[in-house]
């Protein structure tokens, strides 16, 4: 096991970070921009340094300086939280090549998984379900491309191989449009992401978003920890999260689950890792898999008892998962709020002061927050400062310990979305559940 790791991350999923760590007996390093010296999980880590100023891309984008900072500190492995290197194969490998470990899968299958052509591939290599789709990069000869939209059907969407954070898509609805939309996904591919290879996928009218969480040791083991359905999304960002995905059917997700299982044994996988599918009428879709640890991941623990991060360092460090499929078991049911310093009504970041912060509690709530009263969450910086999370033996119960929570919940000095979330815990049909992914989308509308 390692003695000390480096968080190349900030905010809440640091101090998560931190937490795992302590419990595991490992130092910690924090590596943090000039503004956030006084990050909670900085002043809790055994060691900080500063890594540059506070644009992200010389600070927590910054290479050179991560690395610097695991020499100068003797730090062994170097967890990368999600977002910023999350995700970034070359900073996987340059991590490797220094002779550190990156606390996440190899650099050649975050590239794989990164390249949503191949990922699909290797997918459907394993028996994952995966989107009617053109199975592949769609080729230069337009009569070639009107036959594979016709042979989906349209609706259709365009896709960047390369895309991310729901950039790089477009909807077709018809003939007429398909070549046009084409040439406009590929230029905008090619300007975003360097990139501008695109694929074809069936567009899906109206479904669900389930994930699967997984845990790999990249020695011939992995299980699934259940799925989470994560439909309520604004712009494709996630807003509330919940564990397990209600009213799917057992033998669907069973088989779902087992095709997870083999892709990560198939593809060598290591650590944590989601699988994202559309769910509609019964079956679910593949779109993508995220390598790294999730915002979301918490309604996983909850419902399962893991701890994902000191099993995401255990495999990392060359043991084997210390748990077995049977040793998990899904009992009861979890929400996640994320709360942001936003407004409630325009979305427009609102970074500022916090004046006062309290937090709710009580049987089953779980704040993962790095806020305190006096800390001023910076402009330069994604907005979520909290996650609250709940807990109860049925969905009902962890519902109604959600709509409490928030109602304790006071943050004063800046604006957040938690009137949106107290409206969103009452609204009937999001209680009666499965709502799809349009759905918060359409209610604001109105
Ligand atoms: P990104 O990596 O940018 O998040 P994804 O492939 O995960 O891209 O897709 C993001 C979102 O776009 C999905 O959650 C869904 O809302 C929508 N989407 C993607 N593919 C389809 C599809 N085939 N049919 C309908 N909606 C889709």
């Amino acid at each position: 096991m390692f003695d000390k790791i480096l968080i190349a991350n900030r905010g809440e999923i640091a101090l998560r970070v931190l937490r795992a760590c302590k419990e595991m007996g490992i130092k910690t390093v924090a590596v943090h921009s000039q503004i956030d010296r006084d990050l909670k999980h900085v002043r809790l880590a055994d060691e900080s340094v500063c890594i540059g100023p506070n644009p992200s891309p010389k600070s927590y984008l910054n290479v050179p300086a991560i690395i610097a900072a695991m020499e100068i500190t003797d730090s062994q492995a170097v967890h990368p939280g999600y977002g910023f290197l999350a995700e970034n194969a070359d900073f996987a490998e340059r991590v490797q090549k220094s002779g550190f470990t990156f606390i996440g899968p190899d650099p050649d299958v975050i590239r794989m998984m990164g390249d949503k052509v191949e990922a699909i591939k290797a997918m459907k290599k394993a028996g994952v379900p995966t989107v009617p789709g053109s199975d592949g990069p769609l080729p230069e000869d337009e009569e070639e491309c009107h036959a594979i939209a016709k042979r989906i059907g349209y609706p259709i969407i365009i896709k960047a191989a390369a895309g991310g954070g729901g950039r790089g898509m477009r909807v077709v609805h018809t003939e007429a449009a398909l070549i046009s939309s084409i040439r406009v996904t590929q230029g905008e591919a090619k300007a975003a992401f360097g990139d501008g290879t695109v694929y074809m996928e069936k567009f899906l009218q109206n479904p669900r978003h389930v994930e699967v969480q997984i845990l790999s040791d990249g020695q011939g083991s992995a299980i699934h920890l259940g799925d989470r359905d994560c439909s309520l999304q604004r712009r494709h960002q996630k807003v509330l999260e919940e564990a397990p995905a209600p009213g799917i059917p057992q033998e669907v997700r069973e088989a779902t689950y087992a095709a997870c299982v083999k892709a990560c044994i198939d593809i060598k996988y290591k650590g944590a890792g989601t699988f994202e599918f559309l769910y509609e009428d019964g079956r679910f879709y593949f779109i993508e898999m995220n390598t790294r640890i999730q915002v979301e991941h918490p309604v996983s623990e909850m419902v399962t008892g893991i701890d994902l991060i000191k099993e995401q360092i255990r495999v990392c460090s060359g043991l084997p998962l210390s748990i077995k499929q049977s040793d998990v078991i899904i009992r009861g049911h979890s929400f996640e709020c994320r709360i942001n310093a936003e407004d409630p009504k325009t979305f427009m970041p609102c970074p500022g002061l916090v004046k006062g912060f309290h937090a709710p509690g009580g049987l089953g709530v779980r704040v993962d927050s790095h806020l305190y009263n006096g800390y001023s969450v910076p402009p330069n910086y994604d907005s979520m400062i909290a996650k609250i999370i709940t807990y109860g033996d049925t969905r009902e119960i962890a519902l109604n310990r959600m709509r409490n929570a928030l109602d304790e919940t006071i943050v004063d000095g800046i604006r957040t979305n938690i009137p949106l979330q107290q409206m969103l815990v009452r609204d009937e049909a999001f209680r009666k559940g499965g709502v799809n992914i349009h759905y918060l989308e359409k209610k604001l509308a109105e």
